[in-house]
């Protein structure tokens, strides 16, 4: 039969997860089903098809997966964007707010070269304050972020626009 399913019909909502009273978009779902996972890589790159990228960078831990298998369809290497002391070597750190209190991501100083075009990957924009905590990194290398794809965009919580204002292509495959 047919499969008919859209790419948001793979994701589930977990109620109160991680705390009560949160809605968690659960993508597991959707990497674990090989339509749905084909779906959403071939989604997220699109946009950026015969555009100059020279690396794919993910942020921890579902923008690994995601941007894992976009670097591979693209045939270019892979960069993690880390927690503070994850990263075996030398390593530059930002740090960003979360809802209580704050937190550090950090890139292999090495990772990147001055001038490299950098497409960000992540599951999902809530805040932007990850993806903008990421993309300070990537620029601090010199390197150029080319956008930011997203599988789920939380429009209400304004990440778009907080990327938008600094200048970032944002992509999203669902609201
Ligand atoms: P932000 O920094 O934009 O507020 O939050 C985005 C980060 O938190 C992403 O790295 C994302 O993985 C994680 N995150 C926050 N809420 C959710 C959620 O409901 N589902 C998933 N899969 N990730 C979430």
């Amino acid at each position: 039969m047919l499969d008919t399913k859209v790419l948001q019909d793979y994701i589930r909502t977990i109620p109160d997860f991680p705390h009560e009273g949160i809605m968690f978009r659960d993508v597991t779902t959707l990497f674990q089903d090989p339509r749905g996972f084909r779906l959403a890589i071939d989604q997220l790159l699109a946009p950026f098809v015969g555009q100059r990228i020279d690396m794919v960078a993910g942020l921890e831990a579902r923008g690994f997966i995601l941007g894992g298998a976009v670097a591979h369809q693209l045939s270019k290497g892979f960069v993690p964007i880390r927690k503070e002391g994850k990263l075996p070597a030398a390593t530059i750190e930002q740090e960003y707010a979360l809802e209580y209190g704050r937190a550090t991501v950090e890139i292999h100083d090495d990772a990147l070269k001055p001038g490299d075009k950098v497409l960000l990957v992540d599951d999902l924009l809530a805040t932007g304050g990850t993806a903008e905590a990421g993309i300070k990194l990537i620029e601090r290398l010199g390197a150029e972020v080319v956008g930011c794809a997203f599988v789920v965009d939380l429009p209400e919580i304004g990440g778009r626009q907080k990327l938008e204002a600094m200048g970032m292509a944002v992509h999203a495959l669902c609201h």
